[in-house]
């Protein structure tokens, strides 16, 4: 793609091929390199070529940052070191007294960051199950002015109405921002829906590869995007022009491996809910999901996480987890190798009892990341570990 050529109308398999990454115009490479520099000359006090400091911009960070938005359909697109990074510089948009509703069911990382950091900063927050728009609509106070959501939620895979929720917020003036982490803009494009602001633990589907920890925020708000950049220098959590590239080489592949992955998923979970001893499948696609009508009118596939309880608690959960072979027991998802890992003892572990337990994140519980090995034999795989 010629420099000057334009991104309109792209769909977005062409688009994180090609989105910021024009052909090199000093060489023509045709992968973005990467500028590793800290520093840039610049032609006298103030003149430079648009790049001063790495911290406060970099090339490969750019190209990065102009993909992200072009596949979340936003006008700005930041990134950050990690998905808490991201988060941690959303967060401080806001001021002590501030109040922040969050869906109950978010990634621990998240959830700890508010109650043990922004907390006794000065930030108010409530968890509230999402689904009943009267009981959200209620809890939002003058002072509320963010609802944080996950959708599907990590690890219960609840949905959300992300337009009915962007309505009710924008209507109260209150800011929407959605982790959009487990759909990836394959599945679903919250901007489109009315959020404010996109987030992404890049770490996971974006990157795909399980080789960097990466975080994004994209935004259509310019007031949001500029008070985002300057935190994004003032507080730091820039990631490194490796990482960038590495990521970016990722995104080239995002729209083939998420569909790939959620076929997958789809067919694994139909067969683990008429498994003996599975109790419970929580996968958005199955007609049996409580939100599977909004699923399907909200997203273009039912995502490739599947969570599932198991008959025998834990002794069950830990014996399955072991016998696993493709499987790598380990946290995080969304790489090209599936993974499996036990919510209660490893990613959330920070949400304190009784609210685990009444989420349903029980001892028996064990979450799934769908990679890209045959489908055929991932299955053999979880037939397997489940016969003991
Ligand atoms: N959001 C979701 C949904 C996650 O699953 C995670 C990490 O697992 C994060 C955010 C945090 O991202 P990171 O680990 O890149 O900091």
């Amino acid at each position: 793609m010629r420099p000057d050529a334009s991104l309109e109308g792209l769909s977005l398999d062409t688009l994180a091929i090609h989105a910021g990454q024009p052909p090199d115009p000093t060489s023509g490479a045709v992968m973005t390199p990467i500028v590793l520099a800290s520093t840039f000359a610049q032609d006298g006090p103030g003149h430079h070529k648009g790049y001063e400091y790495s911290r406060s911009g970099n090339p490969t960070r750019h190209a990065l940052e102009v993909c992200l938005a072009a596949l979340e359909g936003g006008e700005h697109g930041l990134s950050f070191s990690s998905g808490l990074g991201a988060t941690t510089t959303l967060l401080h948009t806001l001021a002590p007294g501030d109040h922040i509703l969050c869906g109950d069911d978010v990634y621990g990382g998240t959830f700890r960051l508010l109650d043990k950091v922004m907390k006794p900063m000065g930030l108010a927050y409530t968890m509230i199950d999402l689904r009943d728009l009267d009981r959200v609509r209620a809890a939002i106070r003058p002072e509320t002015r963010l609802l944080w959501m996950e959708t599907p939620t990590n690890p219960m895979l609840k949905v959300f109405d992300i337009a009915a929720l962007a309505a009710l917020t924008a209507a109260a003036g209150v800011m929407l921002v959605v982790d959009n982490t487990f759909a990836t803009p394959v599945l679903q494009r919250p901007l489109d829906l009315g959020a404010t602001a996109v987030v992404h633990s890049a770490t996971k589907y974006l990157n795909g590869h399980s080789d960097v920890v990466g975080g994004a925020v994209v935004t259509s708000d310019p007031a949001l995007a500029e008070r985002l950049r300057f935190l994004q220098n003032a507080l730091g959590a820039v990631p490194s022009p490796f990482d960038c590239y590495l990521i970016l080489r990722g995104l080239k592949t995002l729209g083939v491996r998420v569909r790939q992955q959620c076929a997958s998923a789809a067919a694994i979970a139909s067969r683990l809910e008429g498994h003996a001893k599975v109790l419970r499948v929580n996968y958005p696609g199955l007609a049996s999901h409580p939100e599977h009508a909004l699923a399907a009118r909200q997203m273009r596939a039912p995502g490739a996480m599947i969570s599932l309880e198991l008959a025998g608690g834990l002794e069950a959960a830990v014996g399955f987890l072991k016998r696993l072979q493709l499987f790598a027991c380990a946290e995080s998802l969304g790489g090209v190798e599936s993974l499996a890992e036990h919510p209660a003892i490893m990613t959330h572990a920070s949400v304190p009892e009784p609210a685990r337990r009444a989420l349903g994140i029980t001892d028996g519980f064990v979450r799934l990341s769908v990679g890209l090995e045959a489908e055929a034999d991932l299955w053999s795989d979880i037939e397997r570990a489940l016969a003991g």
